[in-house]
């Protein structure tokens, strides 16, 4: 049996694991692209490429795993008195 896996990890062109980015422009609100790390600094390799489907599920749920957690945490917070 052959199983096909597909990576979700994106590298940009300095080898460097690409990170998820919204876009903001009005042509395309609400995107998700993949982007250089470096993107707000100067030396960045100008790395982009749309999100597609499948990548995106993923970032929704690695997404929604955080907010999970934040909201544990302040919960926690809150019963503890701080
Ligand atoms: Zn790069």
């Amino acid at each position: 049996m052959q199983t096909r896996r597909k990576t979700h990890e994106e590298s940009c062109f300095s080898g460097l694991k690409a990170v998820i980015k919204k876009s903001g422009t009005t042509e395309n609100p609400d995107i998700l692209f993949h982007a250089c790390p470096r993107y707000r600094k100067g030396n960045h390799c100008n790395y982009f490429k749309w999100v597609d489907d499948d990548d995106y599920q993923e970032w929704l749920k690695v997404e929604q795993r955080k907010i999970k957690k934040l909201i544990y945490r302040l919960k926690m917070t809150i019963m503890n008195g701080g």
